[in-house]
């Protein structure tokens, strides 16, 4: 398989760019594995490259039912950051921006990761002062973070409302300058070529269907591409994470809701980093392309339809206009649905379940995609010890049970946390 560099573009071109090998192979199910991995998203495709990696587990397959990064991997708005007050979380979503930051040199692939900071925007007083509890926690946790006034956010973020009589007035805001973006779909594609290069088989069109579970201990999958055997299977699932489990016979805190983006027209460069509205739930930034991607809250009822509707779009229309005033004649391009597994204190599971040798990972909410590598590398240490690492200890799913919840919002048990 290339190498990817200047020098094999150059070489390439001695050939018209006509003769690249695959970046993967499309190998069928084998019999049995070590271990098998549900759900070729971004979770699921780093768990496999890192047990590979790390661990040297590399007699593994990772089962997709559709194809590489189709569920929310492909869906959401790339906003990377690690700006988390609590513990549990802050050092989690902490390790997996440091392996952000090395990520497109890991892989040999270029996830365009691009570190152009994260602003969240006070309006109040109230706010920023919640703001600089934050902040301060996170740069106790050795986590960037600066707590900016509001000249200092004009001039960060000058295109905003800053005008005399605007609606929601900024007062000032919460920076993480190590915060930004990547390109969702390179992730899922540099990470399947990793895992595939350290002997891993990524199956697509290949549906879990049922467990084989004897005696409380996993033995294996059931698919659509027939039996595979397995001492440990790890479920990465994302949307789907409530309905897998249950063939399973585990019931969980979560429930599915669908979560829309939205895209633009494309603009001349306009808006350099990310941006959240404090007044509301809105979050936008620009792509490479000059896009706009913007998102907001969950549609507020349950539901697996992955489309977008009519509300949402007036709803977050008026939020970044809002924000963004001049950008009121601009227009929507385009804008679709994920499903989301929202857990009841907004933070995810990783880590073992009641069956031996399965293990989950999912109700990431808001926020999985930024949890990409950090999620894939805790959830292969888990795997192959059979024991969490201590960076995703406090984020088991027995935490509902015992009461130890990861409630960064303190919000309580509703499924609109992040
Ligand atoms: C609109 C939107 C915006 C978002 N914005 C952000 C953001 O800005 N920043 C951020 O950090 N996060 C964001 N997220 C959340 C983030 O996208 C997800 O948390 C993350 O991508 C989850 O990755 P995953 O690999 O677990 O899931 P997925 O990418 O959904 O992968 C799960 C895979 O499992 C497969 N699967 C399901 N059932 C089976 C089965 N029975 N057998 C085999 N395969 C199966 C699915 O087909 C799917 O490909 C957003 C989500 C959405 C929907």
């Amino acid at each position: 398989m290339s190498h990817y560099s200047v020098f094999s573009v150059l070489k390439g071109g001695l050939t018209s760019q006509r003769n690249w090998s695959r970046a993967w192979r499309d190998p069928a199910p084998r019999e049995a594995y070590d271990v098998i991995i549900i759900g070729g998203g971004g979770h699921g495709l780093a768990t496999a490259y890192y047990l590979a990696k790390e661990h040297g587990i590399t007699n593994v397959a990772v089962l997709e039912k559709g194809w590489l990064g189709g569920g929310n991997t492909g869906r959401n708005t790339t906003i990377v950051r690690s700006n988390y007050m609590l513990e549990d979380n802050a050092h989690f979503y902490e390790k997996s921006l440091q392996l952000w930051e090395g990520l497109s040199v890991d892989l040999n692939y270029n996830v365009m990761f691009s570190q152009r900071g994260v602003l969240n925007l006070a309006h109040s007083d109230a706010q920023m002062d919640a703001y600089s509890r934050r902040g301060n926690a996170m740069r106790l946790n050795g986590i960037d973070a600066e707590l900016l006034n509001r000249e200092q956010v004009r001039q960060y973020a000058p295109m905003l409302d800053f005008t005399d009589n605007a609606r929601f007035p900024i007062v000032g805001g919460l920076l993480q300058p190590r915060g930004g973006t990547a390109r969702h779909d390179a992730v899922a594609w540099g990470l399947a070529r990793g895992a595939d290069r350290l002997g891993v088989d990524i199956i697509q069109n290949c549906e879990v269907t049922g467990f084989h579970i004897e005696n409380g201990t996993v033995k294996g999958v059931e698919t659509s591409r027939g039996p595979i055997r397995a001492e440990k299977v790890g479920v990465a699932v994302a949307g789907h994470t409530s309905h897998v489990m249950a063939m399973a016979g585990v019931t969980l805190p979560i429930e599915s809701h669908l979560l829309q983006a939205f895209v633009s027209e494309p603009l001349k460069p306009f808006i350099d980093g990310v941006v959240t509205f404090g007044a509301g739930h809105c979050y936008i930034s620009q792509s490479d392309k000059g896009g706009l991607v913007f998102g907001g809250d969950l549609d507020g009822y349950n539901s697996y339809a992955q489309r977008g509707n009519l509300p949402l779009i007036e709803h977050l229309g008026e939020e970044v206009c809002a924000m963004i005033p001049s950008v009121g004649r601009l227009r929507l391009l385009r804008h679709w649905a994920g499903i989301m597994d929202m857990t009841m204190d907004g933070s995810p599971i990783i880590g073992k379940t009641p069956v031996q040798g399965l293990y989950l990972n999912g109700g990431w909410c808001y926020g999985g995609f930024k949890a990409t590598p950090g999620s894939g590398w805790v959830f292969a240490h888990t795997i192959a010890h059979d024991e969490p690492h201590w960076i995703n200890k406090g984020l088991d799913l027995a935490r509902f049970r015992e009461g130890r919840m990861v409630d960064e919002r303190g919000a309580g048990p509703v499924p609109g946390a992040h």
